[in-house]
């Protein structure tokens, strides 16, 4: 009995893959011969897709009230899909009729009702199974979304929790009739199709339409295919799947951190690990997981005694680390026969960022401070946010190409410049530090010093303090970061009669950079600085973090805790990430930063 049933759902598999094979190949054969028009166009963009993937699963799973789901998430989509020709209405449109198919769906009883706890008894969800359904679906149908950033990833990681679905439904005693088969046809298609995006037809990234039609249908296989014992492990590991990345990118960053520290002197000398970032890197890994995942699985649904689950799950997690290793780290490079042009910078984000030690980066200042003024020298303190709003913002990336040069302030950008650059950033510089080093020399060449910026307390507070550290230093004025735009001329003015050297312009991220931008011609320094929050902390009133925060990368969280306005700030944290790991998968396996640089400087 049980092997006619193993027998059955397996020839299921093979039909749905023979389908499915024959459906890439015909699409691709008619995709060449079409030179326009609307069917060329449906096929482009996904919507032959989905038809295809309505009538597998109808054929499969002839189950009325199945139907009946389809339908209401499959009519509305494709029908927009095929009347909207421009993805950007499209997507706004999508996003609301999405919203619409979800609660419909959830509406006509498709819900999570109780979760089963696996040491025995459940959880009914009663009244509010309908929200948390509908909210299931959301973050779900968001989250698989996520995935379509990267080329093959969206349908490897469908055809990833499909299995471990499947896994589930072939482990567990009671199976729902139409989840098998189901699961069967969806892993098929997600899987084949994961193949022919890596390896044969160059289709890009899936379709956004298509992605949320198999989000939304993933997210239905998780609630109709677990039984009441599965719910809770299937729904942890389906979470789990999503978590992976997350963990694996903090990992990434802690790993190169920790490196970086641990051998920095090496890192002067020779670069750091490659790391093998590509399409195939990212989904090759997602195929690891999946295996480690659905070991896991099996071992705690099929339970084996403790000493063996231990040592399976110990020997899987080991097995796990080696292998992801393998695949993303090539190994050192030693590059000594490379000749750098500009020895002091590397230029990221087409900004030219200081990667020596501070001490040649002081010597660098005082060697345009100890010349008489010729022109007015902007130099920028980026933290990793302050560096992505210039890929955001053209006037701002302007203001920073034409600084003098970029101190790195963040481990943020320290950290984008290992994982990117062929050399390294070698040292974080602070601003707050950098400026103190800054008052150091002026006290001792008499460089006179101007502060601009903070309210009035704070100023004359940090003045006074800053006085007393260093007494024969030459503070020349200060004045107020409060005033109204037609008071901007007397400011620089009274500025250019004291002869000032050194300004130091605390007004922020982005007002400091725009206000000197606009006087740039006006002003007659030979320095300007934009120094940001650094007087609050100078002043006494606000506290710099603490040595473990700055040592560890966390100034961020520790500034946040303290002023927790700043939260929609750091939000763009992520999307830092986000961005980086992006550029490093257009870098690919050949050619560094650093080499493209070179090639870009020497055409130059
Ligand atoms: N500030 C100012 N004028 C303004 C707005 C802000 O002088 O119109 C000052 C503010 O008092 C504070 C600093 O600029 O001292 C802003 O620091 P923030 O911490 O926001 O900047 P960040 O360090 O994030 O660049």
């Amino acid at each position: 009995m049980k092997e006619a049933y193993l027998l059955t759902n397996l020839s299921i598999f093979f039909k749905a893959l023979f389908l499915v094979w024959l459906w890439i190949e015909s699409s691709n054969v008619l995709e060449k011969r079409l030179n326009g028009g609307l069917l060329k166009r449906l096929l482009q963009q996904g919507t032959i897709d989905g038809l295809f993937l309505f009538a597998l699963l109808s054929y499969f799973i002839p189950d009325r009230s199945f139907q009946f789901y389809l339908q209401i998430l499959f009519i509305p989509f494709l029908i927009l899909d095929g009347l909207l020709p421009k993805l950007e209405t499209k997507m706004k449109v999508f996003f609301w009729v999405e919203i619409a198919v979800v609660f419909a769906i959830v509406k006509s009883g498709l819900v999570i009702s109780f979760i089963g706890n696996p040491s025995g008894g459940y959880y009914f969800f009663g009244d509010s199974s309908i929200f948390i359904s509908f909210f299931w679906f959301i973050f779900f149908v968001s989250l698989i979304n996520l995935l379509n950033l990267i080329e093959g990833l969206l349908f490897g990681m469908t055809s990833v929790l499909c299995m471990t679905f499947l896994v589930g439904l072939f482990v567990q005693s009671t199976t729902n009739p139409t989840a098998l088969p189901f699961a069967i046809v969806l892993t098929a298609f997600s899987f084949l199709l994961w193949l022919f995006t890596l390896f044969r037809v160059k289709k890009g990234v899936t379709s956004p339409i298509l992605s949320s039609i198999i989000a939304i249908l993933v997210g239905m296989l998780s609630i109709i295919a677990t039984s009441k014992k599965l719910a809770l492990i299937s729904i942890s590991i389906t979470l789990g799947i999503f978590l992976i990345p997350i963990v694996f990118f903090s990992f990434i960053i802690y790993f190169t951190h920790f490196l970086y520290k641990l051998k920095p002197t090496e890192f002067a000398e020779q670069p750091q690990v490659l790391w093998r970032f590509t399409t195939r890197t990212v989904n090759a890994f997602a195929l690891v997981a999946t295996i480690t995942l659905n070991v896991i699985v099996s071992v705690i649904v099929l339970h084996p005694s403790k000493a063996w689950s231990i040592a399976i799950l110990c020997f899987c997690f080991l097995i796990f680390i080696r292998i992801t290793q393998l695949i993303f780290i090539k190994n050192y490079k030693k590059c000594k026969d490379i000749i750098f042009p500009l020895e002091d910078f590397i230029i990221m984000f087409g900004v030219k960022i200081f990667r020596g030690r501070k001490k040649r980066a002081l010597e660098i200042v005082d060697s345009c401070l100890s010349q008489p003024y010729s022109k007015m020298h902007h130099l920028v303190t980026p933290d990793a946010l302050c560096l992505y709003k210039t890929v955001h913002d053209p006037y701002f990336k302007d203001i920073f190409q034409k600084a003098m040069m970029a101190i790195p302030d963040g481990a943020g950008v320290l950290w984008a410049s290992i994982f990117l650059c062929e050399r390294p950033i070698l040292q974080r510089i602070p601003g707050i530090e950098f400026s103190k080093d800054l008052f150091q020399l002026s006290q001792d060449n008499n460089y006179k010093i101007f502060f601009l910026g903070a309210k009035q307390e704070t100023l004359t507070k940090a003045c006074d303090k800053i006085q007393s550290e260093f007494p024969q230093l030459n503070i020349v004025g200060s004045q107020n970061g409060y005033f109204n735009q037609d008071e901007e001329d007397a400011i620089i003015q009274n500025i250019n009669q004291l002869e000032v050297d050194i300004l130091f312009v605390a007004l922020g991220v982005p007002l400091q950079e725009y206000f000197i931008d606009r006087n740039r011609d006006k002003l007659k320094v030979k320095l300007c600085v934009g120094v940001g929050g650094s007087l609050d902390v100078m002043s006494g009133n606000l506290k710099r973090s603490p040595k473990f925060f700055q040592d560890y990368g966390l100034e961020w969280l520790y500034r946040t805790l303290k002023e927790p306005w700043r939260i929609t700030r750091i939000l763009g944290l992520p999307l830092f990430i986000l961005y980086i790991l992006k550029q490093k998968l257009k870098q690919g396996d050949k050619e560094t930063l650093a080499l493209h640089e070179i090639t870009n400087l020497n055409q130059g």
